[in-house]
């Protein structure tokens, strides 16, 4: 799905933008590079600055004019750094990610267009395109760096497309090995803690079994909010047995002393 989107990049002036948006495009897994018409390609700035995503460079394919760029699309997405006041449908970078993937995902051809540097995209190849997407900068120095404003719509794209294979967009660190003391504590280890954390409160004094009050209920409450899992019912466990011991007078010696 995401090899039918293509970075169109206009009239860039400087190789080392280039380069940028290659890798910008690789980090979030888009490839299909189309150049009209830079002003230096390739050259070393370019490869430099694409660090390990040359491949995207060697297979970015040069073109004379935006026409050619576009040549099968269906949709159309142009980009600029200010508001030209032509009235034109818009679209965030968010809405604009999904529109993408709903697009590509019917199996449609996508462009993503990017401007110089020093001018941006002409009214006229804006409107060519279906939507204008302006990322919401400072208005005071609203104009991003050609890379990072691809960095940013590609950003989006992933998101998009993440959210729609169901594939989680945080990584998951919990190690096989721990992976069951993250699991939720049972409802019976619950109770286990709930009777353990009664008598400790007997213990030292803080609950009266003839005046109990509604003080298990609201603790229950607020270990019930909580998500338990195993290895804090067993922290929180180790804490009452202490507790237990220190209110029996038992001075408990710390391994370093
Ligand atoms: N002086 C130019 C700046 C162009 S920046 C101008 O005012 O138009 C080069 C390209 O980066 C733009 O053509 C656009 O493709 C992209 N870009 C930079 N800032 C952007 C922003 N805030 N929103 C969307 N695209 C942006």
């Amino acid at each position: 799905m995401l090899q039918n989107i293509r970075v169109v990049l206009v009239n860039t002036s400087h190789p080392g933008n280039i380069g940028g948006a290659a890798r910008a495009m690789k980090n979030m897994g888009l490839s299909r590079l189309v150049l009209v018409d830079p002003l230096t390609f390739p050259h070393h700035e370019a490869d430099a600055r694409a660090s390990g995503a040359n491949d995207v460079l060697a297979g970015a394919k040069v073109v004379a004019t935006l026409e050619e760029a576009l040549v099968g699309c269906t949709l159309v997405v142009g980009t600029s750094a200010r508001d030209r006041r032509i009235p034109w449908p818009l679209l965030d970078p968010r809405e604009c990610g999904a529109k993408v993937i709903e697009q590509a995902g019917e199996g449609a051809e996508i462009a993503l267009v990017f401007g110089r540097e020093h001018s941006g995209l002409t009214n006229e190849e804006l409107q060519r395109c279906h939507y204008h997407v302006h990322i919401p900068s400072n208005p005071e120095f609203s104009s991003l760096n050609l890379g990072a404003a691809v960095q940013v719509l590609a950003y989006e794209v992933r998101m998009a497309w993440l959210a729609l294979q169901g594939q989680p967009t945080k990584q998951a660190k919990v190690e096989v090995a721990s992976a069951r003391s993250a699991e939720l504590a049972t409802m019976d280890e619950m109770e286990r803690f709930y009777g353990h954390l009664e008598q400790a409160l007997v213990d030292i004094g803080f609950l009266d079994p003839d005046k109990p009050k509604h003080l298990m209920s609201r603790l229950r409450r607020l270990y019930g909010r909580s998500e338990v899992n195993r290895s804090e019912i067993s922290i929180l466990r180790g804490i009452l047995t202490e507790t237990q011991k220190a209110a029996r007078g038992e001075v408990h010696k710390r391994k370093d002393q």
